[in-house]
């Protein structure tokens, strides 16, 4: 609790002590001497400022005026990035003494500030436990989502050079054209699909927006249309089109827009939902509501360009796997096809082996699949990498636990056999890591009830049999410790 708040409140002079070092000091907004005004907050930019001058500093962030967030941040997470810069802590919003520059430039990236793949992956691995494969595609084809948008600037600004001085230097190298890297993310439910991206976009400081391919229809049917993914990353990025414009977009559930197999059914709207995605997927300029998800009349509307915006698609694709192996039979042999499907029976890595011809046999037409040229699948989580997540990962949910019960002063600990049982009972539920929580919460709660009404108790350590509702916690009290 006091490292919070010595990191977070450093600058803020309370004690006498420090009053006194800081007698001359004045706030650099308002010039009134701490005596005056109070206690000033030091912000990276060197300039301190008085509660009054901070408050309405982040009063005139909120509004967005006079100014504007981009300016604002300018220079501080600039890339996606790497800096792992929350815009909403105190130093980051004290960018906004900064004026707004008359002529905003473009957001720039560069090279020195895109983390390398094994950097990014480092991080992941903090968060996401095994999957490791997919950790390291995905960190490879964010680098290259970003480098592409470099070399996106360096095309622009060579057409610009040429516009103006209507001449082409010879000696200029040509720029190659880097074919986006949209993801295609295959893996069980509770697999840490979803998570991958949440902890991707927390790590780059980019806006996320999570969708459901089930939600999106046609235009003109009931449902959320297609663009209203765009919409919804624009309010991720608190309206900033410019923040939106390097984002992601999660669409979940991309199995289920597949298209029929049953072709005298006249219910083509999967497929045209994948159709309509097409352009977002390769970059277009969209239309989209401000602050609302639905169009009309009343919502003022903003242009957003998705050529920069990294789509990952994310699905189960349940049957995917009798679809390989048919298919590797069919290639392996002819003859003694029943030997070999059962060969690859016990394969828990057959997802690993799909192909796009597999993929389109499943129902994804080949234009969509084409504008997903990443794709990688996650293995279904075994039980000893349930009993990892349980205590590995950063902010692991038992963790979590003990941070609140050492706020109490009792520790918490946990038997090897336990943590077992925990995995044993979410493995049988087949909503992979999904049902830890469930099952931790409805063990926890008397825990969490009981524990603090006894001040005697040092030590709770859960044991297999209270996880199995066959006994109850071993309790130490602090005498005993
Ligand atoms: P999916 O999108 O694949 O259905 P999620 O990403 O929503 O699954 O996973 C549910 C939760 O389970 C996550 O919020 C996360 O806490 C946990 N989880 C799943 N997989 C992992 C993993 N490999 N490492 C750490 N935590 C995981």
């Amino acid at each position: 609790m006091s490292d919070f708040y010595e990191n977070d409140f450093t600058g803020l002079s309370e004690t006498g002590e420090e009053k006194h070092k800081t007698e001359e000091r004045r706030c650099s907004r308002c010039g009134r001497p701490v005596s005056e005004c109070g206690p000033l907050t030091d912000l990276p930019d060197g300039t301190s400022l008085c509660s009054d001058c901070l408050k309405k500093t982040l009063d005139a962030a909120k509004n967005n005026a006079p100014f504007d967030l981009n300016s604002l941040f300018q220079g501080l997470g600039n890339l996606p990035g790497v800096q792992f810069l929350n815009l909403g802590d105190l130093q980051g919003l004290g960018r906004a003494a900064k004026k707004k520059k008359q002529e905003e430039p473009e957001k720039r990236f560069s090279m020195d500030e895109i983390l390398p793949p094994h950097k990014i992956k480092a991080q992941l691995d903090r968060y996401v436990i095994g999957q490791e494969r997919a950790k390291k595609m995905m960190s490879v084809a964010v680098y290259n989502h970003y480098k592409r948008i470099i070399e996106e600037q360096r095309r622009a600004d060579q057409a610009k050079k040429k516009a103006e001085e209507r001449i082409s230097d010879p000696n200029e190298p040509d720029i190659v054209e880097i074919q986006k890297s949209n993801i295609l993310m295959i893996g069980p439910t509770g697999s840490g699909k979803t998570y991958l991206v949440q902890t991707m976009a927390r790590l780059l400081d980019v806006p996320l927006a999570l969708t459901d391919a089930t939600s999106l229809t046609e235009a003109g049917y009931i449902g959320d249309d297609i663009e209203s993914v765009v919409s919804k990353l624009l309010a991720a990025a608190d309206n900033d089109v410019e923040k939106a414009e390097h984002g992601i977009i999660f669409i979940d559930e991309i199995d289920k827009i597949a298209k029929k197999k049953n072709v005298n059914s006249r219910d083509v709207s999967g497929e045209a939902v994948q159709q309509g995605l097409l352009k977002l997927l390769e970059g277009a300029e969209v239309e989209v509501p401000v602050g609302a998800s639905s169009k009309n009349a009343m919502v003022p509307m903003q242009t957003v360009n998705t050529k920069n915006i990294l789509f990952i698609c994310g699905g189960a694709f349940p049957n995917l796997e009798n679809i390989i192996k048919e298919r590797l039979t069919r290639k392996s042999s002819i003859g003694f096809q029943a030997d070999l499907k059962d060969r690859f029976d016990d394969d828990r890595n057959l997802l690993q082996k799909v192909t796009v011809e597999d993929l389109r046999k499943f129902g994804m037409i080949p234009e969509f699949l084409g504008r997903l040229p990443i794709v990688f699948s996650l293995e279904a989580l075994t039980e000893d990498m349930m009993v990892r997540i349980l205590m590995e990962p950063k902010n692991a949910i038992l963790t979590q636990y003990q941070a609140l019960l050492a706020m109490d002063e009792v520790r918490l600990s946990f038997e090897e056999d336990a943590l077992r049982a925990i995995a044993r009972k979410a493995m049988e539920k087949d909503t992979g890591a999904r049902a830890l929580r469930s099952i931790i919460e409805e063990f926890m709660l008397d825990i969490m009830y009981e524990i603090p009404k006894d001040d005697s108790i040092g030590e709770v350590v859960i044991t297999r049999e209270y996880v199995e509702h066959t006994g109850g916690p071993r309790i130490l009290l602090r005498g005993q410790l």
